[in-house]
């Protein structure tokens, strides 16, 4: 027998992924054939599914011993779907791929061979461009990784890149040491460090089944990342209020001036509205967003687990 390189866990969070999950055993149980140096682990995270996925997942673990699942007690989210995998993964090296099939797997050789030399500690694959994608979420998403890399400079997020990756034991566990409740993957990888080796490839549209993200979740997300990764709001909430202080103490100068020479101190008044709704907003603004961080802060602080488990594959052996 060949000797061995080393295990490969790759991690497949699926939510309602029936429809897709066969086209992807196929594609994935090919490239295992492919790798044959490589020992493999195939494990599902069952993110509270409402439809066949589970099921499905049974089936396959008891005829294949490569494969393995857990299933959450509910949805709890893509991010805690990831966490739960790395908590669970056992491989020397450890994959993380979508279940539609919009991450190759036909890139895993290519990033295992990377990985190999040692030089690279993780292999992760970006989107070359959006394809398929619609224009103004494409221009949203876009303006979005400009944004965040402007307020948080220390963690670099990379356009296009996907989840996809392969790390080596080493990052695995840089980034399970990062316990946050509030997940934020695109930004936890980029704050762990460790030399990353960008792929690229052109963007695949889903093979089966439909996108779990609507435009409004997708925004929502990216707020919750901006707060996940910089506290820059906080700052630019200060400065703006600085500046209204200043610009407040001339025009108050330029009032006295206007009346002693010219008298009128009742003129305006819908100048005064209009400035008063504005500073009105600004405030509720700013509180808005240190309500955003305070809320982080407090959910932090409640140590919830990340996700709930309520069967692995473990439990279909038993009986
Ligand atoms: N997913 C998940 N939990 C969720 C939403 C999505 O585990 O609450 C999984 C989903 O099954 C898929 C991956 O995350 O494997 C990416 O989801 P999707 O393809 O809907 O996102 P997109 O590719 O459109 O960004
Ligand atoms: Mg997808």
């Amino acid at each position: 027998m060949e000797k061995t390189m080393g295990k490969v866990t790759v991690i497949v969070p699926c939510y309602n992924e029936e429809e897709a999950l066969p086209g992807f055993f196929r594609e994935i149980r090919r490239i295992c054939d492919q790798m044959k140096s490589y020992e493999f682990e195939l494990l599902f995270v069952d993110d509270g599914s409402r439809d066949r996925t589970l099921e499905l997942l049974r089936q396959e673990a008891s005829e294949d011993r490569r494969v393995r699942f857990l299933s959450f007690s509910r949805n709890f989210g893509k991010e805690a779907a990831i966490y739960a995998g790395l908590e669970h993964a056992t491989g020397d090296y450890v994959a993380m791929m979508d279940a539609d099939l919009q991450d190759p797997p036909c890139l895993l050789p290519e990033m295992a061979e990377a990985l190999e030399s040692n030089e690279y500690d993780c292999a992760a694959a970006r989107r070359v461009n959006r394809k398929g994608e619609p224009p103004i979420r494409s221009l949203f998403a876009r303006l979005f990784y400009r944004l965040i890399n402007i307020v948080s400079p220390d963690v670099n997020i990379v356009d296009g890149a996907r989840d996809f990756r392969l790390m080596n034991r080493r990052m695995v566990e840089a980034v399970l040491s990062l316990k946050e409740y509030n997940r934020f993957s695109k930004g936890i990888f980029g704050w762990v460090g460790f030399r990353t080796k960008w792929i690229s490839f052109e963007n695949v549209e889903r093979t089966a089944g439909e996108t779990k993200w609507s435009f409004w979740k997708l925004f929502l997300y990216s707020l919750e990342g901006i707060v996940a990764f910089t506290t820059a709001p906080l700052s630019i909430a200060a400065v703006m209020g600085l500046v209204c202080c200043f610009v407040a103490f001339f025009m108050i100068l330029v009032v006295i001036a206007k009346t002693l020479i010219l008298g009128d101190p009742v003129g305006g008044w819908p100048s005064l509205a209009c400035i008063i709704l504005m500073l009105g907003g600004l405030q509720l603004l700013c509180m808005g967003i240190m309500g955003r961080y305070l809320a982080k802060a407090y959910l932090e602080t409640k140590h919830r687990p990340i996700y709930l488990i309520r069967e692995t594959e473990e439990d279909g052996n038993k009986g």
